[in-house]
């Protein structure tokens, strides 16, 4: 067998590569560019693309591709092959520099929300060096970020990297104030753990929801569901098994460090958690690894499902967003330290991440909003739709004891004085035990857990970065003119904890009692996709992310569409293959069985004179249901007809809200019945027990 350590990162122009590959002077120009962000030659650009070049054909590669990651919520990718006509009729294989830092996609056919009816229709994309390139199904991918001609970005990479500056700006102000020298720059880094479904491949193609929405959009509950939690952490079928190790193989190629896997809490469910990178990194790697999961699954005769919600009635799928700040000299900025003063600067960055979320719930809300994740948020279902943050009871001790100038502990005598007192050693241990908490702070990092399985993790590392970035800046002003520094900064704390203690709440997120209890807090509670995209809008929030670069004006405004698009088309695509299988497949289905039973019913009234009640209750019952359901489904083909006359795209969200998803759930209440009176034989597709115990 191969070892692991040999194939990892074999299909990745690390930096091993570049050593071996490039010339001294090329490695270091191009290093200083990856860690520094200077611009980089074009004379060193031609050096990397020949050098990739001849590596990726020693590969097996024959084309190239830009990656990019469009407002789609996917990847996307054009290949050109290397070869180049030479004159004597052969070819060659070729590729400049200018090739690898600048490609131009035809950008009209990418959601640009009314950037391209104002900008020109071409865009272009360019390398981003600090994420590398790598080979897969011989295409050499080189990630780029994907902007309009006038620099516009029309996607997610470029916002996310202006972002990461933009915290890095900020946080370099804070630490300068703390007298780090040597450091030279602050960096995010994310561990995104990635749940999904797995399912029978000839199953999965036997439904149309599936196929066409990757949830089901009818079915009744198995008499088994997730009720035993016997499947969490459980042993793992063979099947499943095999799947997983290839899995680990594909992304162990491409240099991903996928490194913990198990079964989740509902059948049919697991998880796979790569160890954290650099944000940008953590997003790209993210998606290849949706990408790769799904391919590998095919070759499985299985189907990996990363809808939020494939199945009513058992847990969805999320991504747990773990991220954290540190800087280039490896010190993690939300780690308490050993000394008062690395204590200190533990607690103003803890302090600014709680008034960053506080100050900013409705965008990190939106951030992760999606007609998908609305049925986990918006749904009695993990976490809810309310953002608050997790902190342990211990680490909530010592900032009560910091807010009321009182000791922490039992023994300590002496009120806490930052900067002079040492931090009260708390254990890291206790601080993961909340589940249901969506911002959760686990010992040296927080973990955001409202993504949804399907999501970019861009989005909400944008908005969590630009935000965190805000409160800094806000926080290095004040200190930045101080007189006495220890005392500014102990007050700055107590503030800050006292103005924004109302985020912090250490309970069940799934009671009910939080919901009023949030409410009385002040706190948003933003259901669905409808209710919270708007914000992004908001003059507080425009202004935020503006003066940090992080989006233009026409940036915000066009996201704001592109995502309320998204939401009403999927829910719009999800009616329709309603309609289309009630009308085509449950109806005819359900009738069919009833029309069999009431002949049934004839045949033996003529041969006996048994009164047949349980079929004639039976035809009576199904009978009534068809009705039902043939209504239902004209009511929601009428709601789908009128959705382009709802006037403009927040409009068409609200009357999607409003109209469209109650008539879905009407429908599927009456064949959801239906199907638990019909015999088996006679449905048209594999059911809830069948799809997740079936493989
Ligand atoms: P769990 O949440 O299941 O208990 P862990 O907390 O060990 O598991 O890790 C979950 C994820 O958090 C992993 O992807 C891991 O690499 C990541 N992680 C660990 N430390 C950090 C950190 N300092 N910054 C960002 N992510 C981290
Ligand atoms: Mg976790």
């Amino acid at each position: 067998m191969e070892k692991i350590t040999e194939y990892f990162g074999s299909m990745v122009f690390d930096e091993r590569v570049m050593k071996a590959t490039l010339s001294e002077k090329v490695y270091k120009s191009l290093k200083r560019t990856i860690d520094r962000s200077t611009p980089l030659d074009i004379s060193v650009a031609n050096a990397v693309a020949a050098a990739m070049k001849d590596w990726a054909i020693e590969k097996g590669a024959t084309h190239y591709t830009h990656w990019f990651q469009p407002m789609t919520g996917v990847t996307a990718e054009k290949h050109d092959s290397f070869i180049t006509p030479a004159p004597d009729g052969r070819v060659i294989m070729e590729f400049s520099g200018k090739e690898l830092v600048k490609g131009e996609p035809d950008a009209s056919s990418f959601p640009s929300g009314g950037l391209r009816a104002t900008f020109e229709a071409r865009g272009y994309t360019a390398w981003d060096p600090t994420s590398y390139a790598f080979i897969k199904d011989g295409t050499l991918y080189i990630p780029t970020a994907f902007c309009s001609y006038t620099g516009e970005a029309l996607d997610k990479k470029v916002p996310l990297l202006r972002s990461m500056e933009a915290i890095n700006k900020q946080a370099m102000r804070v630490l300068k104030l703390f007298g780090n020298e040597g450091v030279r720059s602050v960096r995010t880094s994310v561990g995104p753990e990635q749940e999904y479904f797995l399912v029978d491949r000839e199953m999965w193609k036997k439904r149309k929801d599936l196929v066409m929405t990757g949830r089901t959009l009818f079915g009744a509950m198995p008499p088994k569901g997730q009720e035993m939690e016997d499947h969490y952490f459980g042993s793992i079928k063979t099947r499943v098994a095999e799947y997983m190790a290839d899995l680990d193989k594909e992304l162990w190629k491409l240099g991903i460090l996928a490194k913990t896997k198990h079964n989740e809490v509902a059948p049919a469910q697991h998880e796979l958690a790569p160890i954290y990178k650099t944000t940008n990194i953590a997003a790209d790697h993210n998606q290849l690894t949706m990408e790769v999961m799904k391919k590998v699954a095919e070759r499985h005769g299985l189907v990996c499902l990363l809808h939020e919600k494939p199945f009513e009635g058992v847990n969805g799928s999320g991504k747990h967003n773990n991220w954290s700040i540190s800087t280039d000299t490896g010190v993690n900025l939300l780690s308490p330290g050993e000394t008062p003063y690395e204590n200190a600067q533990f607690l103003l960055f803890l302090a600014a991440v709680i008034k960053a979320v506080d100050d900013y719930q409705d965008l990190l809300r939106l951030s992760v909003a999606t007609a998908g994740n609305d049925h986990r948020l918006g749904a009695n279902e993990a976490p809810p739709a309310i953002i608050s943050i997790f902190l342990g009871d211990e680490l909530t001790a010592i900032l009560e004891a910091i807010e009321n100038d009182k000791p922490y502990g039992g023994t300590a005598k002496e009120k806490m004085k930052l900067g002079v007192d040492v931090l009260p050693q708390f254990s890291k241990d206790t601080t993961d035990r909340n589940r249901t908490s969506p911002f959760a702070f686990t010992g040296n990092k927080f973990e955001f857990r409202m993504l949804g399985s399907s999501n970019s993790i861009s989005c909400a590392n944008i908005h969590l970065n630009a935000a965190v970035a805000e409160v800094l800046k806000q926080f290095a002003d004040k200190l930045e003119g101080a007189k006495d520094f220890n005392k500014s900064l102990h007050d700055l704390i107590k503030k800050t904890i006292k103005d924004h203690k109302r985020i912090i709440f250490n309970g069940n997120g799934y009671d009910d009692s939080w919901v009023k209890e949030a409410e009385k807090r002040g706190l948003s509670n933003l259901r669905t996709t409808a209710d919270c995209m708007p914000k992004i809008c908001d003059k507080k929030n425009v202004d935020m992310l503006i003066s940090h670069g992080i989006f233009t004006e026409a940036e915000i405004y066009s996201r704001c569409d592109i995502m309320l698009e998204n939401y009403v088309k999927s829910v719009n695509i999800e009616a329709q293959t309603m309609v289309d299988m009630a009308r085509k497949e449950i109806i005819p289905a359900v009738a069919k069985f009833a029309a069999d039973t009431a002949s049934a019913v004839a045949v033996k009234k003529s041969v006996s004179k048994a009164a047949c009640k349980y079929e004639t209750k039976l035809v009576e019952e199904l009978s009534v249901l068809i009705d039902k359901m043939d209504e239902a489904t004209t009511e929601l083909e009428g709601t789908v007809s009128k959705l382009k006359t709802s006037g403009a795209i927040t409009k068409e969200s609200e009357y999607v809200r409003d109209k469209m998803i109650p008539a879905m759930d009407k429908l599927r209440a009456a064949a959801d019945k239906a199907e638990t009176m019909t015999a088996e034989d006679y449905y048209p597709f594999p059911a809830y027990d069948k799809l997740l115990f079936g493989v």
